[in-house]
């Protein structure tokens, strides 16, 4: 089976997240391409196959090397946003002539050029769409895909060494990556890669370091006849806290690697005041300086308006996968040897957001982010070029087999 025929097989199963369910998965149709995949892992030769109750797929492919090579694993998401709900009827448009693409001739749903310029970059080669009435799903099927059919070309070609891989397929990445939240086996490999970039070359080994704060601030609530030397305002002093945060460093202020105090909600009384503050750094230090920040000012105004007036709750919530690679110093190396030869033009990408590697790296397992080759995300106008499908197969080929040199090099364990 071509990867094609792999992906558009999953893309009929519709894994549609369900916001709020409160259970994992939260969508029973996602077990349904878990076994699926599942059944074709343990075809191809993959040993552990396990379906998790949670819906975790794990897998693994045994060495076939004697060198001591770092236990490498792949990873992509089962379900697809809920942002576009419906079943998803692909399309593939051959031999893509540089025009408007017409998506849907019966309903007249049209992919312009003029809105989507980057088609231009795929004249000539074959284009997957939907039929503009739901998301493609390459998000992240693309993804999951690649790696069964990267794997299968792995066992067809003994010739080609590589050392353990590992497989994990994770559920509801869409809403609050809850699947790799849950994901508990932290020593289930020791390198990984996420399936889940955009375009053809696209690769990321940096991403936010997120920490969220809620601050609450305790007033005092009289009634305003007799208020005076009584009432402590809690909105108030919310007020003052948030006039001190620094005015350059907002979100819709910063790009690149600037990191930023996102002022997000504010509730509250005279009583009582909840304000909830994402706090985004890339830099270890930076990171911690920005919480010190928060710590140092709460001190502060307990200080002014008596103890306990302000309480800070800090959570982390991911962190940046460059603070995980200490011991694989060399990944991008790995990654753009990996695209050199498969004649990719790299595109690195600095996330201003999170993913499920940015919290599998947390436990333990560092997961850069490689492409799929889609594009347009969560949308109608989701579309997978062929070629970068294929491509992002290769990928998965490439990274296995050149990660026995570098850890011989490297003398990793
Ligand atoms: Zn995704």
């Amino acid at each position: 089976m071509s990867v094609v025929d792999r992906f558009i097989k999953y893309t009929k199963i519709n894994t549609t997240t369900i916001p709020k369910a409160g259970v994992l998965p939260s969508n029973k149709s996602e077990f349904e391409l878990a076994n699926l995949i599942a059944q074709e892992l343990k075809d191809i030769g993959l040993v552990d196959v396990k379906i998790a109750d949670n819906c975790i797929l794990t897998a693994t492919l045994l060495s076939n090397t004697d060198i001591s090579v770092p236990r490498l694993m792949f990873s992509a998401h089962l379900d697809t946003s809920s942002e576009q709900k419906g079943d998803t009827h692909a399309q593939i448009h051959k031999n893509y002539d540089g025009g408007d693409i017409v998506l849907n001739a019966s309903k007249n749903i049209m992919m312009q050029v003029s809105k989507f310029p980057e088609l231009k970059n795929y004249i000539g080669e074959d284009i997957i769409t939907t039929d503009g009435t739901s998301l493609l799903g390459a998000d992240d099927k693309a993804g999951l895909a690649a790696i069964v059919s990267g794997l299968k070309y792995l066992v067809d070609n003994p010739h080609i060494k590589h050392g353990e891989i590992k497989v994990a397929f994770l559920p509801d990445e869409e809403q609050g990556l809850l699947g790799a939240k849950a994901f508990a086996e932290e020593n289930f490999a020791d390198l990984g890669f996420m399936l889940d970039g955009g375009s053809r070359g696209e690769y990321s080994t940096e991403n936010w370091n997120a920490d969220d704060a809620e601050i609450v601030f305790h007033g005092v609530s009289v009634h305003p006849m007799s208020a005076k030397g009584k009432m402590i305002n809690s909105l108030l002093i919310a007020h003052e806290f948030i006039s001190r945060f620094p005015e350059q460093e907002r979100p819709e202020l910063t790009e690149g690697t600037e990191g930023y105090f996102w002022i997000k909600n504010l509730q509250g009384n005279t009583g009582k005041t909840i304000l909830n503050i994402d706090i985004r750094d890339f830099g270890v230090e930076t990171r911690i300086k920005r919480l010190n920040f928060i710590q140092n000012l709460v001190a502060e105004f307990n200080k002014t308006y008596g103890e306990n007036t302000v309480e800070a709750n800090i959570n982390s919530r991911y962190s940046n996968v460059a603070n995980h690679l200490e011991k694989f110093t060399w990944v991008e190396e790995l990654i753009l040897e990996s695209m050199n030869n498969l004649d990719i033009k790299p595109k690195k990408l600095i996330m201003r957001g999170g993913y499920d590697g940015a919290v599998i790296s947390q436990k333990g397992i560092p997961c850069p982010n490689i492409f799929t080759g889609a594009y347009n995300f969560h949308s109608i106008y989701e579309f997978l070029p062929v070629k970068s499908l294929i491509l992002a197969t290769s990928m998965v080929v490439e990274l296995a087999s050149n990660l026995i040199k570098y850890s011989e090099q490297n003398k990793i364990k």
